[in-house]
């Protein structure tokens, strides 16, 4: 067979529309170990750059970015089915943590440590590749957390996007080379996981993964990359609960349930799908939910009114439904919002009220519009059902009372917790998960430990 003929594209289809958008040829096991190759050579000059040369040169590409806002926005509408309005934040976000590490180079401090004898210093050095992969949920942002610091820190970057959503992220190494980096510094390979995915684990000049999706394949990227003692950095799964106190702001925290779930269609490792409310206000807060839910705007990617879009798939709507509709017992729904008919991977926002919490719409990650809802008796019952969970990423806690939200805050086991918000990820603080929710922290100041090695150098001086 020729080359040629063995050349694999991969359509990218419009989720709200399921009409093909492009077709993207995908990387087989030579052009990865090829690409990978240049990386590492790519490397040796990038290293040397001087600290505020990087440090422009990140600038730029930051300013790159911004300029091509709308244009990736747009592409992500179509490719991924965002709404314009988060397409954008994205789009911004990717901006901002690029011009965030653009800061870093010339911050990179080792330290000077006392030592009889002589003078101790310590650098931190670039690992060399780092491979970062990507899943379909937020391409941009999740990308960025990974290349930004890397390429920072003096590392070549290889990066696997989602097979299902590679436009974004090819724009964006487009846009390195037009803002001044060096070829091959920052290089993204579309490909399936199985193929580019699996070389980056195998590679020995890959020495750090930096890997977002499943805990199934996450965990297998961790057994795989033990073979090399491999860094890794893991942003796995997530069954994040909200905890509504009767002292609460109760509409407001109402008001704001649909959009700690809803948002991106629920594919959010960080969704609030677990929505934890005590008894005496639970008729109540069901009450002042069901409005809150028939309110999210639920259409069209591109109107600039809409607040929820389709899922990512006929295969993501699939396995939604196998938690409700196709559920093994049946799932009580409470009610429902709004979805489009016709094409489209829509699902309506969903609240259920499950029997018990070992219904696995209650354990497990769904990754879809559907919130379950579950009273609670008291503050350390909250305690109890929130950590009953193999997750540990991110929640929310509702009350008045300072003391029992700092007492919250530190009982359940979660990487990002916010108090009467939804927030979880802001590129200025630490985001990451405990148990099976991952391993490692992406963003804030100490990002860059995931990307150095600690060296350390001993001057005598006798
Ligand atoms: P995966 O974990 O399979 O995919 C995430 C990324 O890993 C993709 O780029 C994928 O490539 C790649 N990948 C897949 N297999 C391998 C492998 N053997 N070696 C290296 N890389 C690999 O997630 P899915 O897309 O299958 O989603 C399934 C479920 O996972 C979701 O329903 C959700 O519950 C969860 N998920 C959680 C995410 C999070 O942010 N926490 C993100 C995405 C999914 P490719 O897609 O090209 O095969």
């Amino acid at each position: 067979m020729s080359a040629s003929l063995a050349r694999v594209f991969h359509d990218v289809v419009d989720p709200a529309t399921e009409e093909k958008v492009a077709s993207v040829e995908l990387h087989d096991a030579q052009a990865t170990d090829a690409a990978i190759d240049r990386s590492v050579r790519a490397g040796v000059a990038w290293r040397e750059v001087a600290p505020g040369d990087r440090a422009r040169l990140l600038r730029r590409f930051a300013e790159a970015v911004d300029s091509a806002v709308e244009e990736l926005a747009a592409l992500e509408v179509r490719n991924a089915g965002h709404t314009i309005g988060n397409a954008r934040w994205e789009a911004g976000n990717v901006r901002d943590v690029l011009a965030y590490y653009a800061g870093a180079p010339e911050r990179l401090f080792g330290r000077q440590i006392p030592v009889p004898g002589g003078v101790n210093l310590t650098f931190r050095e670039p690992m060399g590749v780092v491979g970062v992969i990507v899943p379909w949920n937020f391409p941009m942002p999740i990308a960025s957390w990974g290349f930004a610091p890397a390429l920072a820190a003096g590392n070549t970057v290889v990066l696997k996007p989602a097979e299902l959503t590679p436009l974004t992220a090819l724009r964006l190494a487009d846009l390195a080379v037009e803002a001044g980096l060096p070829p091959d510094v920052f290089q993204v390979l579309p490909g399936r996981g199985s193929v580019v995915g699996e070389r980056f684990l195998d590679h020995p000049a890959v020495r750090k993964i930096v890997f977002t999706g499943s805990t199934s394949v996450g965990a297998h990227v961790m057994r795989r990359a033990a073979d090399q003692v491999k860094r890794v950095t893991l942003e796995l799964g997530g069954k994040s609960a909200n905890i509504v106190f009767a002292d609460a702001d109760l509409e407001r925290a109402a008001a704001t349930a649909p959009y700690g779930v809803f948002d991106n269609a629920g594919q959010d490792c960080c969704a609030r799908s677990r929505i934890l409310v005590q008894r005496s206000v639970y008729d109540r807060f069901l009450e002042l939910l069901e409005p809150a839910v028939a309110g999210v705007r639920v259409g069209p990617p591109t109107s600039e009114e809409s607040e929820m879009g389709p899922l990512i798939s006929g295969t993501q709507r699939e396995r939604v439904r196998g938690f409700v509709e196709d559920a093994a017992e049946p799932v009580h729904v409470a009610f429902r919002g709004t979805a489009p008919s016709g094409p489209g991977f829509w699902y309506p926002p969903t609240v259920v009220l499950p029997a018990s919490a070992d219904e696995p719409v209650w354990r497990e990650e769904v990754f879809g519009p559907v919130v379950a809802v579950l009273p609670f008796e008291n503050e350390s019952d909250a305690v109890t059902m929130a950590n009953d969970s193999e997750y540990g990423l991110s929640g929310s806690i509702w009350t008045r009372d300072v003391g029992r939200a700092l007492r919250m805050s530190r009982a359940v086991e979660s990487g990002n917790l916010s108090v009467n918000s939804h927030s979880s990820v802001r590129y200025w603080t630490p985001f990451g998960g405990f148990k099976r929710s991952g391993l490692g922290r992406e963003l804030g100041p100490d990002a860059l430990d995931a990307f150095t090695e600690v060296k350390n150098v001993f001057i005598a001086s006798d």
